[in-house]
């Protein structure tokens, strides 16, 4: 047996890729020398190599292969890829040097440990100064995890709004007001700006912080302070100060230590097949909660995430990431038009929240609703894939060559509504709202007279006439008892309510604000997300509402009588549906839900 060092794999920038002599040592370490002891330790438990064994693990899933023999290191060690490891400091931007860009999202975080196969021959590099590899065929089953993990130190501010890049004026405002009530604010720009194919991509945001640097726990009472006295719902924007460090440790299936590396390691496969992994925690938090085995395509970095444990993060190319985030946005049996300009929305909305989302995360993006729900090729479903491909690499972009914030919601109603309605901010020229008509006749109702408009149940609306429209999502009614409402409203300090009134609607008839008064007093709720909110997500805030009452008057319940699911902002899903089924292409429905954008490539 040679001695510790040798087991060490130099790098090596003239070896063949993927292919090479097989060597017998498989340990490989890239650790800080701040580890000597537990280094020597492991050097002492791995000098043999490690066997074959059984899987024992009670979770294993059919899906994943049984084990194959243990792998070995290889000698001639190829040329780094594009794409060096990353650290959290500059993954905040993404990388169209070489056409399509990766992106690093995030499968899961606060793990103890993963267990995961490549579906082609593996590649893991451990970083470091010296870019340890080892190789390892496919179907190999391995387990990391983080020991002696420390969490991140992060600051914290409170963040009090978010701007556009072009609302310099909302943002001076509410910097005034702000200071008016005497507090100090500073503002952060978020986001990046790409000069792309003759097209502008620019997601910077302003972000209006309150200049004071807290910590977490002082953050949060800030935040309830502020709430107090000035009703202001505020989030945290976070920095990393000190990132969280710690040594991820790679076991084979018999449970031999293998190698460790320090903070982050990278597993690649040839041709990017990617690899499959057991029990993926997906939506916590949410009711639905679990896990479940699943495959993705690209590499996987494994890193230490803020908490000082582990985070899987798959680091895919921005296309094959849409094969897997399309199908969780729509029917996969939808006709194939609607899904092209699913794809293209879909491809801007991933490109509109890169970097300014999860800054004190090791990734980009997160695979929850968050960010973009995203189950990787376990998701995958033919149609949607044949409509990412068909439009490989188009965005949407308005008039004056930028990219258009193409965002949509299922279903409109019959008519979409402007952004500044639903979001506030400066009026978007994307994002104006429309008639969703497939014919036009004299005489139609229009949200203007919105107690006619939602009696119209035969309206010719792309979003009714759709063979995959729901009834009850294009006109619905919704009641509630005096006591379900009055529990609703009871931290608003009304007592029982008398009386709701939905107003400043904009064109699409959606409310902005609601007024409640009740026994001990009245209130107003603003905001068309705030208005669902408070019963329980309604539908959506296209809605008159009415109380029922008895013989006596007395206030029996509350209907709510309404039209379309969702906020209605930019393209209606399901009436994108109707237009493809009516003959419309894909470019045809984009440009009339972003009212007049074009379709154009990046790369
Ligand atoms: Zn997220
Ligand atoms: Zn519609």
């Amino acid at each position: 047996m040679e001695g510790p060092g040798s087991l060490v794999v130099p790098r090596s920038d003239n070896g063949p890729e993927w292919q090479s002599g097989w060597h017998a040592s498989t340990v490989v370490l890239a650790v800080h020398k701040a580890v000597p002891t537990l280094l020597t330790l492991l050097l002492a438990a791995c000098a043999s190599a490690p066997q074959p064994a059984p899987a024992s693990d009670a979770r294993s899933s059919p899906a994943l292969p049984s084990v194959p023999p243990a792998p070995r290191t290889e000698a001639g060690v190829p040329p780094p890829l594009p794409g060096e490891l990353s650290t959290p400091a500059d993954v905040k931007r993404l990388d169209f040097r070489g056409g399509e860009p990766q992106v690093p999202i995030r499968l899961m975080e606060g793990r103890p440990e993963v267990i995961f196969s490549p579906r082609t021959r593996m590649r893991l590099r451990f970083g470091g100064p010296d870019d340890k590899v080892l190789e390892a065929p496919a179907g190999s089953v391995w387990k990391v995890r983080v020991s002696q993990g420390e969490p991140a130190v992060l600051s914290v501010r409170i963040q009090l709004g978010e701007f556009r890049f072009s609302d310099k004026a909302g943002l001076a405002e509410e910097q005034q007001e702000w200071q008016a009530r005497g507090l100090s604010t500073r503002t952060q720009v978020v986001g990046a700006l790409y000069g792309i194919a003759g097209k502008v991509i620019d997601n910077r945001r302003y972000l209006l912080l309150v200049d004071e640097e807290l910590s977490p726990q002082a953050a949060a009472a800030r935040q309830a302070e502020l709430l107090r006295q000035s009703g202001a719902r505020t989030t945290l924007f976070e920095e990393v100060q000190t990132p969280a460090r710690g040594i991820l440790e790679v076991r084979d299936a018999a449970g031999n230590v293998v190698g460790l590396a320090q903070d982050s390691l990278m597993a690649e496969t040839k041709d990017d097949s990617g690899f499959d992994i057991r029990q993926v925690e997906y939506h916590v938090g949410y009711e639905n909660h679990g896990f479940e085995d699943r495959s993705y395509r690209g590499a996987l970095q494994l890193t230490v995430d803020r908490f000082g444990t582990l985070a899987v993060v798959n680091v895919v190319k921005l296309e094959d990431l849409l094969k897997g985030l399309v199908p969780s946005e729509t029917y996969a049996r939808a006709h194939m038009e609607a899904l092209k300009a699913q794809a293209v929305t879909a491809r801007g909305e991933v490109l509109a929240k890169v970097g300014t989302k999860h800054l004190a995360d090791p990734y980009l993006l997160c695979s929850e609703q968050h960010c973009a729900v995203y189950r990787g090729r376990t998701g995958e479903a033919p149609s949607t894939t044949a409509a990412v491909e068909a439009t490989r690499g188009e965005a949407l972009f308005s008039k004056d060559g930028r990219l258009v914030d193409s965002v949509y919601s299922a279903v409109c109603g019959g008519h979409t509504e402007n952004n500044e309605v639903v979001w506030g901010g400066p009026p978007d020229p994307s994002l104006r709202g429309q008639p969703d008509l497939l014919e036009t006749s004299a005489g139609q109702p229009s949200p203007q007279d919105l107690e006619s408009f939602l009696a119209a149940t035969d309206l010719p609306a792309a979003c009714r006439l759709s063979s995959l429209a729901q009834p009850n999502k294009f006109r619905w009614e919704k009641r509630f008892t005096a006591a379900q409402v009055n529990a609703f409203t009871e931290s608003l300090g009304v007592g029982p309510v008398q009386a709701m009134t939905l107003s400043e609607r904009g064109v699409s008839g959606r409310a902005r604000v609601l007024t409640i008064s009740g026994e001990k007093g009245a209130t107003q709720i603003r905001g068309e997300l705030n208005i669902r909110k408070l019963f329980g997500m309604l539908n959506s805030s296209m809605a008159v509402v009415e109380p029922t009452r008895d013989a006596e008057g007395r206030i029996l319940a509350w209907v709510f009588r309404g039209g379309g699911w969702g906020h209605g902002v930019g393209m209606c899903q399901t009436g994108a549906i109707g237009r493809a089924e009516a003959g419309q292409r894909y470019r045809d429905i984009l440009r009339h839900y972003y009212n007049g954008a074009e379709v154009a490539p990046i790369y």
